[in-house]
């Protein structure tokens, strides 16, 4: 079919929520044909793209991944379907479970399989109330995210995420939902250097804590690295702080970790580095890498010891889903933790921090480039009019959406925050000369914009 005429069938019949706010015209929807020799995405325009974004910070492991597409074909020909919803097992799912056990920080031995992200936040929120019903504190209904987070985009979840763009219209965050400042070194809403944010975290979490009452919070999500609200770093001992306040003021610690999970950040998870231990963690994206939809809750020895076993008379446990540990998805995830682990991709991603590192540190001498930040590969730069006063660009330039069409001419896809934050996630495959390729397209992208400013 002609590229124009699909485009004009996705125009008719295709919702893309996100794109149609932003005005579909303006923007444009672009049609993918192929994603191929790991980092490489082609049009059906024929238009060759280096793929800056691992598709939406998820196909860490490359595309064209043969293995994994075997992994797939093999277990749909096998049992393409069981439920986990109730008391069905398969075997990659149960596997699965268990290599996330031996993987994850702490005593994180217990997995719930979801379809996604959002779908694990919402497991998340419903088990944690399960969790204070079945040992006697039913009040503890409150919690507590950081602005600027995200957590997915359903209808409980997206009042934890704290983006206003998820909230117009709707009646979120419920009056149960809350939140501290995020900790945003370069603009610094706390002040003081990195010992100042991470005491005046803790401080606003005990405050908020406080105001609510502390008999009535449940738990406190955050993510270790902030992704969609500009991919903010916390300092080095942020997260550890924050997960023995909660420790001290007896509320759960949720790790968000649907970016952050699957050597996005570094190690395998971003806790890990940290030497932090979660009450729940949630993920999705690297899980799978992208290739089927799947995420995972995953709780503490002493979560899941309540629910599984210590649910009073009258209080029933009623969650699940028809596509819960879906036995296809787990194959697939299976298969891309082998290729993390065994095949070096982990290793690889960990190894080109550094290069990623130099080539982001070298943006900051273009005149609008107020600020560079990244862990692992997970980085952004924030655009300035002026880089002394930090000045933010007139949102009426439209700049993020000249960047995104100037740098897809140029072949090169990231991801826009706002108007003035570019966000990088390369897949964890991404070598020395993918990574001049990024930086030398971006340049040209900015100096084209800037010309034309
Ligand atoms: N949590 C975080 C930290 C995320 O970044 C996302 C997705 N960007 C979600 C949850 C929701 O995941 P999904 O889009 O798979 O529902």
């Amino acid at each position: 079919m002609s590229a124009e005429s699909l485009l004009a069938l996705d125009r008719n019949h295709l919702i893309h929520p996100v794109a149609a706010w932003r005005g579909h015209e303006q923007r444009g929807v672009t049609v993918l044909e192929t994603g191929h020799d790991g980092v490489w995405l082609r049009d059906n325009t024929g238009h060759e793209l280096l793929d800056a974004f691992a598709g939406l910070w998820c196909v860490n492991v490359g595309y064209g991944r043969d293995s994994v597409v075997e992994a797939a074909a093999a277990q749909m020909r096998k049992l393409p379907y069981a439920t986990g919803y109730f008391s069905f097992g398969s075997e990659p799912a149960i596997r699965l479970a268990a290599k996330l056990a031996e993987l994850a920080p702490g005593t994180l031995n217990h997995s719930y399989l979801t379809l996604g992200g959002s779908e694990a936040v919402d497991a998340a929120i419903r088990l944690i109330v399960q969790y204070y019903n079945a040992t006697g504190r039913p009040q503890k209904k409150h919690f507590i995210a950081v602005e600027r987070g995200y957590h997915g985009s359903s209808s409980v979840g997206s009042g934890l995420t704290a983006l206003p763009a998820f909230h117009r219209g709707f009646d979120v965050p419920l009056p149960n939902q809350h939140y501290i400042p995020s900790t945003y070194p370069y603009r610094n809403p706390l002040g003081g250097d990195d010992a100042a944010i991470i005491a005046e975290s803790v401080a606003a979490l005990r405050a908020k804590v406080a105001e609510i009452g502390a008999d009535q919070v449940a738990a406190f999500f955050c993510e270790p690295v902030q992704g969609s609200g500009g991919v903010v770093v916390p300092p080095k001992g942020w997260l550890k702080a924050m997960r023995e306040a909660c420790r001290e003021l007896d509320i759960l610690f949720v790790a968000d970790e649907v970016i952050t999970g699957f050597g996005r950040t570094g190690p395998m998870f971003a806790c890990e580095a940290e030497g932090v231990a979660p009450d729940l963690m949630t993920l999705a994206k690297g899980l799978t890498s992208g290739y089927v939809p799947m995420g995972a809750l995953m709780m503490s020895d002493a979560v899941y010891a309540a629910i599984a076993d210590g649910t009073p008379a009258g209080v029933t446990v009623g969650h699940g889903a028809t596509y819960s540990g879906h036995p296809v998805a787990a194959a697939v995830a299976l298969e891309v933790i082998r290729l993390y682990e065994e095949e070096g991709i982990l290793a690889n991603g960990q190894a080109m921090e550094p290069v990623f590192a130099a080539g982001l540190q070298a943006m900051l001498d273009h005149p609008l480039v107020g600020d560079v930040r990244h862990r692992g590969l997970l980085g952004a730069i924030e655009l300035v009019s002026d880089k002394a006063a930090k000045r933010a660009f007139d949102p009426a330039l439209g700049l993020a959406d000249r960047l995104f069409r100037t740098g897809y001419r140029n072949g090169l896809i990231f991801r826009s925050f706002g108007d003035h934050i570019l966000g990088f996630a390369p897949a964890l495959c991404f070598g020395p000369d993918h990574f001049e390729q990024l930086f030398a397209r971006l340049k040209r992208t900015l100096d084209e914009v800037l010309d034309a400013a």
